[in-house]
């Protein structure tokens, strides 16, 4: 049976309670089958998997953004049930925020580029609620997907810096059989759009480099934000009507 912690106590009463190894998966809900990856390498790894709900308002720079991201807890929890999570923690803003975000992590070189350079602030948020959340649920490992690769990087490096006692494990984009990378945000693409979607993975793996890749996804109608080649990686996000999606992919050539 799954067990439901929706206040700070019953984590630490939980925490307490189990032995062996922890594996931590944090997100925002709208779980998918990317996140189920994240689940069951969790599961793979360790003896006990909490997996933690909560869309954070200081990583969203908009407020229609943060207003329309999609919440569905009760199929979250089944599916959760599925994968064999033993606790899932679902806080509220003010249990985690007791301080109103007086304090923050700030990191001041790479959180400026790529989806930073569009999103002030964004990932200082990330990585203040992940500072938090490692903390709080004091986890062995803690499961990040490489779909959001500068979030990845970004937090392997904070747990570098602060000398967290925590293995950062990437996993692997987990994409839909036409190669879009699977996200909570897709559901809100319309069917039109849905349709052309998996053209932004395909350009960024076949383009001969990151301007043609733009060039390509332009002629296509997508509005690019960016495509930029870092750590022998391709990464890139745009908007499809109102919907933002990023990818990334290995540079192969
Ligand atoms: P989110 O709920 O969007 O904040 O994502 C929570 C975690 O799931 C993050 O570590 C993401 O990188 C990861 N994730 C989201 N989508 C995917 C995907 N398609 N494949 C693998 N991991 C993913």
């Amino acid at each position: 049976m799954i067990s439901i912690l929706r206040t700070i106590e019953e984590l630490n009463h939980f925490r307490q309670k189990i032995s062996g190894t922890v594996g931590f998966v944090p997100t925002m809900g709208a779980l998918h089958e990317g996140h189920a990856s994240l689940l069951r390498q969790a599961r793979k790894q360790s003896d006990h998997v909490i997996l933690s709900i909560f869309v954070n308002p200081t990583q969203f720079n908009d407020s229609k953004d943060l207003e329309n991201y999609p919440r569905t807890l009760e199929t979250d929890q089944i599916l959760a049930e599925r994968e064999g999570v033993d606790a899932l923690f679902i806080p509220q803003y003010n249990d985690l925020y007791p301080d109103h975000y007086l304090y923050e992590v700030i990191e001041k070189k790479w959180s400026h580029l790529f989806c930073g350079a569009y999103r002030e602030g964004h990932f200082n948020g990330v990585l203040t609620i992940v500072l938090k959340l490692l903390n709080l649920v004091q986890p062995h490992s803690a499961f990040f997907g490489e779909k959001d690769y500068q979030q990845l990087r970004l937090i392997q490096e904070m747990v570098k810096a602060f000398f967290l006692k925590v293995q950062i494990v990437p996993v692997e984009t987990c994409r839909e059989a036409d190669g879009l990378a699977m996200s909570s945000r897709n559901v809100r693409l319309t069917p039109k759009d849905r349709q052309r979607a998996p053209l932004f993975h395909q350009c960024l793996k076949s383009a001969p480099s990151a301007q043609a890749a733009r060039q390509k996804l332009e002629e296509h109608g997508f509005r690019v934000e960016y495509i930029e080649d870092w750590e022998n990686r391709r990464l890139g996000a745009l908007y499809l009507g109102a919907v933002r999606l990023i990818d990334n992919v290995k540079i192969e050539h």
